[in-house]
């Protein structure tokens, strides 16, 4: 059982990976690189001069597999809770489980909604500043969470917020991810 599902390959999804995963935690991401990164060309996202958003993808998804997160090529169609943890099935006939799930769907939030979440009349996931909805254990990121402010690096902020409390709330106090340049 992996210690956390993200589901959605955007920004969102993959930045909450990255943190997961560099900080030891199993960790299966699930899409099929349908986001709308591809259509876009970043000229605002701080330290990216500018670059097409599909490489920025390319970049995103090599950085979280380096990591040792599995990103899954497959389609999340139903999610279920039960027993204090969520069952994921996909396209291809694959079921997993675990208790944290990230939901980085981007628009629509379908599963969100399936699981009984509901949405605002923004059309947005309610959560706390962290991502955490009202569903324990069960993180919204992204483009769900805020439909009319959708920026790749506040989907990505939001995807680090929610990993970084996932992490601090297992070690029972404020987890850091902070590397510091090797002594010269
Ligand atoms: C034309 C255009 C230009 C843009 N230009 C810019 C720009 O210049 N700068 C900028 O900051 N932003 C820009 N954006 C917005 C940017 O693309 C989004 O803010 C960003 O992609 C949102 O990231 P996200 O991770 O929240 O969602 P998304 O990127 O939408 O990612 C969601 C992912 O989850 C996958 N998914 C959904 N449901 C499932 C499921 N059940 N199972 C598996 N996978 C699933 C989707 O296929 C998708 O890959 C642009 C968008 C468009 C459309």
């Amino acid at each position: 059982m992996p210690d956390v599902i993200v589901i959605g390959d955007g920004p969102g999804g993959l930045s909450a990976a990255l943190f997961l995963a560099k900080n030891g935690k199993e960790v299966v991401v699930y899409g099929q690189d349908r986001t709308a990164m591809h259509a876009a060309l970043l000229h605002n996202y701080l330290g990216v001069e500018a670059m097409t958003g599909s490489d920025f993808q390319v970049i995103a998804r090599r950085q979280v597999e380096a990591q040792g997160a599995k990103i899954e090529d497959d389609h999340i169609e139903e999610l279920t809770e039960a027993d204090g943890s969520y069952t994921a099935k996909t396209k291809g006939g694959q079921t997993v489980t675990a208790k944290t799930i990230v939901l980085s769907e981007g628009k629509g939030a379908r599963l969100a909604k399936a699981l009984g979440l509901t949405a605002d009349d923004s059309g947005a996931i309610p959560t706390d500043k962290n991502g955490l909805s009202a569903k324990p254990g069960v993180y919204v990121v992204g483009r769900s969470a805020r439909p009319g402010r959708s920026q790749a690096i506040i989907s990505a902020g939001d995807g680090a917020a929610a990993a970084i409390d996932i992490l601090s709330r297992e070690k029972g106090e404020a987890y850091l991810d902070w590397d510091t340049p090797p002594e010269s």
